[in-house]
Formats: structure tokens, sequence, C-alpha cells
């Protein structure tokens, strides 16, 4: 267990939330074993910190955080600096350092380095989940993750659909959760600063450019006019007509 949680406010808040999707979307039972990733920002040591507070209402469960290095950074700061955090905290954890970034990047993937570079992790995590015996994968999207994933598969992938915060894969064998589902960004990184939770840098040359970031700039700009877009955004998905939405259109 890590060092004790202060009881104030926006812990609070954030546990309400927190247990309120976990059971709304039935994330956890009794006994799971969850794999939570742990990239070594905010958002996901947040999501550490907040699965090894003492639950009120979610069953009880196991976790090891996991952490997939994608060898941008040939010194291995970050990566020493992390291992040390959860050392230092006493989680169980893997760690494992890969080439995946620089693959992602190489010259024949140019194009989208995102789309290989989370493929190849995510393989990597759930070979991970198999051998350390996890039922559960936890990340730590939250709500605004949910919103701008919506945008990027309506803008780029022709379909409306999003991450959903309790997906079932491999027939069931895994299931990637999302307990930060409710959550907004701004609370989970004010959160992270009040529990002084350091963040490791990213060093991938695509994450100030990548396409999620176009979208959360766009959306920043779109509220200036509209504070309730990524709200109204976040509804409408649970909102859906389907008879006032087009019928499959021939090619
Ligand atoms: S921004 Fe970089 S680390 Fe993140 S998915 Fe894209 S290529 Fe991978």
């Amino acid at each position: 267990m890590n060092i004790s949680h202060k009881d104030t406010k926006l812990f609070r808040h954030l546990k309400k939330w927190l247990e309120k999707a976990i059971l709304d979307y039935k994330m956890i039972a009794e006994g799971d074993k969850v794999l939570i990733g742990v990239s070594g920002g905010a958002d996901s040591l947040a999501l550490l910190d907040l699965l090894d507070s003492p639950m009120i209402f979610v069953p009880r469960f196991s976790f090891i955080a996991v952490n997939i290095d994608m060898g941008f950074d040939p010194t291995y700061q970050s990566y020493d600096s992390l291992e040390k955090y959860l050392q230092e905290n006493n989680y169980r954890y893997v760690m494992e350092k890969t080439d995946i970034g620089n693959l992602a990047h190489s010259d024949f993937n140019k194009k989208n380095p995102c789309f290989l570079c989370s493929r190849l992790r995510r393989k990597r995590i759930f070979e991970i989940a198999e051998t350390e015996g996890c039922n559960k994968i936890a990340f730590a999207h939250h709500r605004d993750d949910i919103i701008e994933t919506l945008l990027l598969n309506m803008f780029y992938g022709r379909e409306i659909s999003t991450m959903m915060p309790n997906q079932k894969i491999f027939g069931g064998k895994l299931h990637i959760i999302r307990p930060l589902a409710y959550l907004r960004e701004e609370l989970v990184k004010k959160y992270s600063q009040e529990r002084q939770i350091p963040v490791f840098k990213n060093d991938c040359p695509t994450s100030l450019t990548s396409k999620r970031v176009y979208i959360k700039n766009l959306l920043n700009e779109l509220e200036r006019d509209n504070k309730e877009i990524r709200d109204n955004l976040y509804r409408a998905m649970s909102h859906v007509k389907p008879d006032y939405l087009l019928s499959e259109q021939k090619k």
C-alpha cells in the first residue's frame, strides 16, 4: 500500500466518481487481478495512486503496475526515475525496455506512428497480463480522452465510436477497464499535483503533433465560445438516435 491518502475534497471527489464508474460498468469483481498500465505520465500515476487507496464499495482486488518503455531516451533517465518511484511506494511492477517507439517512427511508417506504436505496446501488455495471471487491464483514459476519441474516429476513421469504459477482449478472457471514465482530465492533473506525484517526461517526437493533440487544441478553441461543448459531446454518446442517422450508403 502506498503512503496514506490525505482526505482532501479533491481526493473524495475523485474517489467517489472512480468507484461509481467501476460499479456502474462492473469493471472489477472480487478477486480480480488488475494490470495497471503506467506510462509515467500524470494520468496513469494518478490512477495507480487512486486504485491503491482503500475502496469503500469496490470489491477486493490485487494489482500490478506495468510500464513498457518505448526506447525514445537512450539514457533511460525517465525509466530509472519511474522504477525508483514504484519501488519507493512498494508497488508490485513489471517494467520492460523496448524499441517500439523507434520502430513506429521508422521510414516505412512515418505517416502514422501512433497506430503501430499503440498496437505493439498493447500486444506486449496483453502478453504480460497473461504471464502475470491478470484478467483486467486498467488504462488511465479519462472523460476527455473518451470525447477526443469520438471525434478522432469520426474525423479520421469514418465511424461513430469511442473507447468503452469496460471492453471485453479475446472472447471475455480479458477486459480493458477505464476507471477514470467519469473524470475530467483537469481534475486528474490537479490531483497528481496535490499528491506531488512526479511526472516522467515523454520523449516521443510525435507527442506534441499527434492527431489527438490537434483534436484537443480544437476543442479548447471551440470551448471559448461554448463552455459546454465537452459536456455536450460526452452526453451525446449516451443519447444516440439511430433512426436519425443515415442507413448504410453505397460507395
Ligand atoms: S504520441 Fe508517440 S508514444 Fe504516443 S502513441 Fe503516438 S507515437 Fe506512441
